[in-house]
């Protein structure tokens, strides 16, 4: 099967979409700068897929990043949300909703005792890092290369994502000085947090990583690194930020916390939890998380956090997850036959490459035999990338369109679709 038509409308909305916004899309990787070529425009999508403005399917292996992923416009969400938007759709007063979700959270994620609802991501990690600050009185923190939290200033240093895709160093707009309080290391070097730690004695507030990094494509911690991270910020009283806004409720109903059994002091999520609408969240101990205001002095706040409709499709998604956890073993075993199935072909027709997986997240790396932190993921073929990424769309695939992003699977997703997309890669000759 071939994609009819999608370049010629996609052009021309493309076109029509710069005149008025910068680079004709809302956030940059999904300009397809990276890859090259014009980016697809949808217009609906069910389950596993992707409809553009010309009627073709694609299989979908972002599910927008993660949220969807009960795979999209799923019934139950879709009718809890058109239920509530008769009811209201933003009071900027308390709701019983948010109880109700932050209840849910506390019973899936271990160690939650007091959560806050934000908008996006970036608001939760933006909220964390200051609550760390706030509550330990240190200004610097240690983050690592090819992690990706947002794109709030202190975070825009060595970053993943769209950060890395751009290849952009230093972001013009972040100071000197905050940047100067960012400190990084290569993930997975615990010698270089151990350093970091000893030429900053005593000015350390957090430590902020991806339990699994997802923005330099999917790159698993390695045995003990965690765990050694949560030694350390014991010894000298540094806050462990786990970034679970890929990880939380993908990886397991208590996310990476649960599934690799390390527990962080504070952790953010994002995506899975507003199930397709803007949400973020930051949560902890009851200690730590009563320096936010009105509890405590470090301010905090939002107009549209814990919006009714974000949280019934929060709530309604999490709840599946909840009360369905063979969710994340089918999950699992469909990201597996995945990863088996491509690497197949893809070996077949000759191609060297290696592939990580954790639970659903997954990426394939070409021509280099380990990706274990940025700098591995970086020197890999983007060329050869790009050609996979352009051929798999031609034939109905929509993979994320930089080499510096994870796979998602949906749970919608069939046996016949890994079958559809394996068959699609077998087609990929050098
Ligand atoms: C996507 C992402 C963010 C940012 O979330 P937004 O909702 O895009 O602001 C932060 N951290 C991680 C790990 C992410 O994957």
């Amino acid at each position: 099967m071939m994609i009819k038509n999608s370049t010629k409308t996609s052009h021309l909305l493309f076109e029509r979409a710069q005149a008025s916004i910068p680079g004709g899309v809302n956030s940059p990787v999904r300009a397809f700068k990276s890859v090259g070529g014009t980016p697809v425009f949808f217009k609906e999508a069910r389950g596993a897929y992707l409809y553009d403005e010309d009627g073709n399917r694609y299989i979908d292996l972002i599910a927008s990043w993660g949220p969807m992923i009960l795979g999209h416009s799923h019934p139950a969400v879709v009718e809890a949300v058109a239920r509530q938007v008769h009811k209201a759709t933003s009071f900027g007063a308390p709701t019983r909703l948010e109880i109700e979700m932050a209840e849910l959270m506390k019973e899936m994620v271990p160690g939650l005792e007091l959560v806050r609802m934000v908008n996006s991501g970036t608001e939760a990690c933006m909220s964390a890092l200051r609550l760390a600050r706030g509550y330990t009185g240190k200004n610097k923190f240690i983050k690592f290369e090819g992690c990706y939290h947002g794109h709030a200033d202190p975070f825009l240093v060595k970053a993943g994502s769209g950060v890395a895709t751009f290849d952009i160093q230093s972001v013009p707009g972040v100071t000197g000085g905050t940047a100067h309080d960012t400190l990084t290391a290569p993930y997975n070097d615990i010698e270089a947090v151990q350093k970091l730690i000893d030429q900053n004695p005593g000015d350390i507030a957090a430590i902020i990583v991806e339990p699994v990094a997802g923005n330099m494509g999917c790159v698993p911690p390695q045995p003990g690194f965690l765990e050694k991270l949560r030694v350390i910020c014991d010894r000298y009283g540094i806050i462990l930020i786990f970034d679970e806004v890929m990880t939380g409720f993908r990886l397991a109903q208590g996310g990476a916390q649960e599934r690799l059994g390390v527990k962080a002091d504070l952790v953010t999520f994002g995506k899975v939890i507003g199930g397709g609408l803007p949400v973020g969240a930051f949560g902890g101990n009851r200690d730590i998380m009563s320096a936010i205001a009105p509890l405590g002095k470090v301010y905090q706040a939002g107009t549209l956090s814990g919006n009714p409709l974000a949280m019934t499709a929060g709530y309604t998604t999490l709840s599946i997850l909840h009360n369905n956890p063979q969710i994340y073993s089918e999950l699992d075993h469909k990201t597996q036959l995945l990863e088996q199935k491509l690497s197949e072909v893809l070996s077949a027709n000759g191609w060297h490459f290696t592939s990580n997986r954790l639970g659903s997240m997954l990426s394939f790396h070409f021509d280099i035999d380990q990706v274990t932190n940025f700098s591995e993921a970086a020197a890999a073929n983007q060329n050869t990338f790009r050609r996979f990424f352009h051929h798999m769309l031609s034939q109905g695939v929509y993979l994320p369109p930089s080499a510096f992003e994870s796979y998602f699977l949906s749970n919608a997703l069939t046996f016949e679709d890994i079958d559809f997309i394996a068959e699609a890669a077998s087609t990929f000759t050098a």
